[in-house]
């Protein structure tokens, strides 16, 4: 099983692709950690990575491609994997598509208000040693700027700058959103919404999942 988070920038996938991935046991391969990984490795592709993902703007879709399709070779999905960040334009889908190992494929997108997004975007931190993701808004640490985890100090993602946010919010309503359509006509769009506490989110997540799960077992003619 293929499970698709689609959503805005910032609609949570990455937390809720988390939560799906110690349920349902299917590891999760976030595009953005991958791309984030090759800036680390400091090489010449590295550097030209960055500068596109400092910009907010898409990868291109050959060096996207090549890391998903290492990471997707690798032995833990065989029996699937949940998308967080991919595919984010048409083409991408079609080259999923091409990968096609028979596998069924479910697409859920997490809607979240364009205020919200912002908000939540602006608000996030990742705290330096321990990477945790943290929000300013409710953070539960008594120091302003620690980690709630480790105290660690807490950094902002070069892109979550506000004029890097606007420019990732146009490339969505540009690129991704287009995939909303592409995917109900293959009837395999889901929407579930983004508002709320994240295990509210979670549960209409889950939801969604029992839903296709018991469709799919049902005999044909009682579909
Ligand atoms: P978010 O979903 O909140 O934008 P991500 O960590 O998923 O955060 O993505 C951060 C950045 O990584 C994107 O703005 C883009 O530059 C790059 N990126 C991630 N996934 C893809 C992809 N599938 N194709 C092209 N670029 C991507
Ligand atoms: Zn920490």
């Amino acid at each position: 099983m293929r499970i698709i988070l689609l959503g805005p920038p910032g609609s949570g996938k990455g937390t809720q692709a988390d939560l799906m991935q110690k349920k349902y046991g299917f590891p999760k391969i976030s595009t953005g950690d991958l791309l984030r990984d090759a800036v680390e490795r400091r090489t010449s592709l590295g550097q030209r990575i960055k500068a596109a993902m400092n910009q907010g703007l898409l990868v291109s879709d050959d060096i996207v491609m090549s890391l998903l399709q290492e990471r997707m070779e690798k032995a833990d999905c065989r029996d699937g994997c949940i998308l967080d960040g991919f595919p984010r334009n048409l083409a991408q889908a079609k080259a999923l598509e091409k990968m096609d190992d028979g596998s069924s494929v479910i697409v859920i997108d997490i809607r979240l208000g364009e205020k919200e997004i912002i908000d939540r975007l602006s608000a996030r931190r990742i705290c330096s040693q321990c990477q945790t993701i943290c929000n300013l808004s409710i953070s539960r640490s008594e120091h302003e700027g620690e980690c709630d985890s480790c105290g660690g100090r807490l950094i902002q993602r070069e892109d979550d700058r506000p004029e890097v946010i606007q420019e990732r919010l146009r490339v969505y309503h540009q690129e991704t959103e287009k995939l909303i359509n592409y995917y109900k006509e293959k009837g395999l769009y889901h929407r579930v919404d983004g508002h709320g506490d994240i295990e509210d989110v979670f549960r209409r997540i889950c939801d969604v999942m029992n839903q296709t799960f018991d469709e799919a077992d049902r005999p044909e003619a009682a579909r």
